[in-house]
């Protein structure tokens, strides 16, 4: 997007990159984790997951500066305290849900370790 390799340019783009699009992530990572779900490969499907969570988390930072992308829409960009308390509140709820799903990623066996 910056069509340059300096960090002054990535950091002051007039427009944001696609993938910066929060709808579109939750979207795709969704699409993995149905895909996976139902076609029975768990490692996969924990990788929608760490796609949602990672997404989501970095767009929570960029938020502070242009606000979250959800399109259509677009909020208002978010401060510090709000920030720390949804970056922190959101992978725990998905963990709560991956818990509540009877999903535990943590408990995965040995060759899926070692792939990831
Ligand atoms: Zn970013």
């Amino acid at each position: 997007m910056a069509k340059s390799l300096k960090f002054k340019d990535a950091i002051s783009l007039s427009s944001r990159p696609p993938f910066h699009n929060t709808t579109l992530m939750m979207a795709f990572a969704g699409c993995v984790i149905l895909v996976m779900h139902f076609k029975g490969y768990e490692l996969m499907e924990n990788f929608g997951w760490y796609i949602l969570v990672a997404s989501v988390s970095h767009h929570l930072q960029d938020a502070q500066r242009r606000g979250l992308w959800l399109w259509p829409f677009a909020t208002k960009p978010i401060n510090f305290p709000n920030y720390l308390i949804l970056s922190y509140i959101f992978p725990l709820a998905i963990g709560s849900l991956l818990k509540i799903l009877n999903k535990n990623i943590i408990k995965v066996k040995y060759h899926d370790v070692l792939l990831v």
